[in-house]
């Protein structure tokens, strides 16, 4: 049994309505139990694709998260780059941005973080919160300090647009990207803070900040199903996985980079002709070597 994730894909220029995408489907299983030993083959399959990208050096893979506070972010993240080989995976997380963020464009600080040919780049969140976050609070505008004529009512839609300009450039240029979007219920959500307070080993995740976020809850979702509508294109696709279990949302996540990565049909480099000659050339020079330390 496999999870089919194509229901879970934005399509592009599809309008997103998140109350029709579930938080608690865990389709085709039924049980957390049923699904046991499905997510060590998928990292498994997962670590064989990266080698061979990884020998390649031709693509790279970028690997978006977005999701309201204690949707599971982290936990996708450790769990699913779990098995992976550390040499060719780099994560980014983006907090608010610093001073110096600030004097530049707001894609400037994603575009340093960019994976290179031959790896998976993960950014835990991303150049979205400009969407997102900057967008229910617009007063974060103000310390982007842009000229005040270039600060219209068209600022998001040219947002929009500059993302996908910006993902399309990367496309083209071999990076394969994928966004999830971590779709959480609002009653799950205060579950889980209710356990951050309880834990004393869940404390540190907690802040009043996050419980005053979640007072917006409706404005969030609303840019976020603007942002899901706006940019979710063919070169750089939406998923909203649901997040009420965090079990699920680790094999979703999972089989959609498989598909992604398997799409890519990655070969190990041949060696050339003159790479052949070197490498017989190696042989001999090897199995001689032993022959001598034996006389
Ligand atoms: P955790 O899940 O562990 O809480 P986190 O990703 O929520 O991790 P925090 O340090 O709690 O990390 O939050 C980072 C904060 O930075 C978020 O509130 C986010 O909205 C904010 N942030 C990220 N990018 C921007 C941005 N471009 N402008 C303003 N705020 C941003
Ligand atoms: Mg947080």
């Amino acid at each position: 049994m496999k999870v089919d994730a194509d229901r879970f894909l934005v399509k592009a220029g599809s309008r997103v309505r998140l109350r029709r995408f579930g938080t608690a489907d865990t389709r085709p299983f039924e049980s957390k139990e049923q699904a046991e030993g499905r997510l060590a083959r998928d990292i498994a399959r997962l670590f064989g694709l990266q080698e061979v990208l990884y020998a390649e050096q031709r693509w790279s893979l970028l690997l978006v998260f977005q999701a309201m506070d204690a949707a599971g972010k982290d936990g996708v993240i450790k769990h699913v780059m779990s098995g992976l080989n550390p040499q060719g995976t780099t994560v980014a997380s983006f907090k608010a941005p610093s001073a110096g963020d600030l004097s530049h464009d707001f894609l400037w600080r994603v575009s340093a973080a960019l994976p290179e040919r031959g790896r998976i780049g993960v950014f835990n969140r991303s150049h979205y919160e400009e969407v997102l976050v900057v967008r229910v609070h617009p007063e974060l505008v103000e310390n982007q300090r842009l000229p005040e004529d270039l600060v219209t009512r068209k600022l998001w839609e040219q947002r929009y647009e500059d993302i996908n300009a910006f993902e399309r450039h990367l496309a083209r240029s071999g990076t394969v990207i994928r966004k999830f979007f971590l779709h959480l219920s609002k009653e799950e959500q205060r579950r889980r803070f209710l356990e951050r307070l309880d834990d004393p080993a869940k404390n540190w995740k907690f802040s009043l900040a996050d419980a005053r976020e979640r007072e917006r809850w409706d404005d969030y979702m609303a840019a976020y199903e603007e942002m899901l509508s706006a940019t979710s294109t063919t070169h750089a696709p939406w998923y909203v996985v649901p997040a009420d279990h965090k079990w699920f949302t680790h094999l979703a996540v999972a089989s959609i980079i498989i598909e992604a990565l398997e799409g890519l049909g990655l070969a190990f480099p041949k060696p050339g002709r003159a790479q052949r000659r070197e490498l017989q050339l190696a042989r001999r020079h090897l199995e001689g070597g032993r022959a001598g330390r034996k006389r």
